[in-house]
């Protein structure tokens, strides 16, 4: 069995610490170096749910996109919910570790995990990473559907095929319009909206969208729009992560059994779409 030293250095081979952005909290949180790891769980959040799914697992090491403390604590008490993760972990013997936006920016990424559930060719980063002379690393990526689709195809298949949640996919523009050429970002992706614009894409899927980010894009171009539940958009990576963290294992002999999580952590739960799209009489303007 490999020490979680070890597998930490083959996860960050995979996701170098360094490709962070500079806010972002990533590595590990805790867990005992030369402890023996037998198993590894990936998923999307670090949360009590989670925590408890990886205790009955009885994996050593649980792996998650989200950081749990993004900024410094001052306490790890269980009276807080992180707290009480850190002592679910570590009073089951169990390392936690985060790649965050260095898993966004690898390659292969958060967004080539996303492209590839949709079926989407990627042909490049949305924002390539200006120290990658192959020109593959950065942030979102861009893809060509094989077959064009109309948008409103394009946003059934979308949300046929993401991981189920409360809020499914919306779309924003003409549902006939064809779509040839995506732009995706997993996570929250409005910042890119020039960068989409400049690549020409005919529709962009990412999650998070707010009212003015998104209507100001829909009033600068004919750009379609895909909001997906962030869990959604990012869960795609965890299946990837683990068949990376598989090959890594096989070549070393390493044995290790990897998990990825099933439990939806997207924070809403329900869905209640209007029963119209007017403005019903004494509605609230
Ligand atoms: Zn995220």
């Amino acid at each position: 069995m490999p020490l979680l030293s070890d597998v930490i250095t083959a996860l960050d081979t995979l996701w170098p610490r360094e490709r962070a952005e500079d806010w972002d909290a990533v590595g590990p949180v805790c867990g005992d170096p030369d402890a023996e790891v037998n198993g590894v769980l990936f998923a999307v959040d670090p949360v009590r749910e989670i925590a408890e799914e990886a205790v009955a697992l009885g994996v050593s090491l649980l792996v998650t996109h989200h950081p749990l403390y993004l900024r410094g604590t001052t306490t790890v008490a269980a009276d807080t919910f992180k707290g009480r993760v850190v002592h679910t972990l570590i009073s089951n013997g169990i390392a936690l570790h985060v790649a965050h936006t260095n898993a966004d920016r690898a390659d292969p990424g958060v967004s080539d995990a996303l492209a590839g559930a949709l079926g989407l060719r990627v042909t490049g980063p949305l924002v390539p990473d200006p120290t990658d002379p192959a020109g593959r690393r950065g942030l979102g990526r861009l893809c060509v559907l094989d077959r064009p689709l109309s948008l409103g195809a394009f946003a059934a298949l979308a949300a046929a095929r993401l991981p189920g949640t409360a809020q499914g996919v919306r779309a924003a523009g003409d549902p006939d319009a064809p779509v040839r050429t995506v732009a995706v970002c997993g996570g929250s992706g409005d910042s890119l909206f020039a960068e989409v614009r400049a690549a020409g894409a005919d529709a962009y899927l990412t999650a998070d969208l707010r009212h003015h980010p998104a209507s100001e894009a829909r009033e600068h171009a004919p750009l379609a729009l895909l909001d997906a539940a962030h869990w959604a958009t990012e869960w795609p990576w965890c299946q990837q992560a683990a068949a990376q963290l598989d090959a890594v294992s096989e070549r070393n002999g390493w044995g290790l059994a990897t998990h990825v999580s099933h439990r939806v952590t997207d924070p809403w739960t329900a869905h209640q779409p209007s029963p119209s799209l007017r403005v019903s009489e004494g509605a609230p303007n």
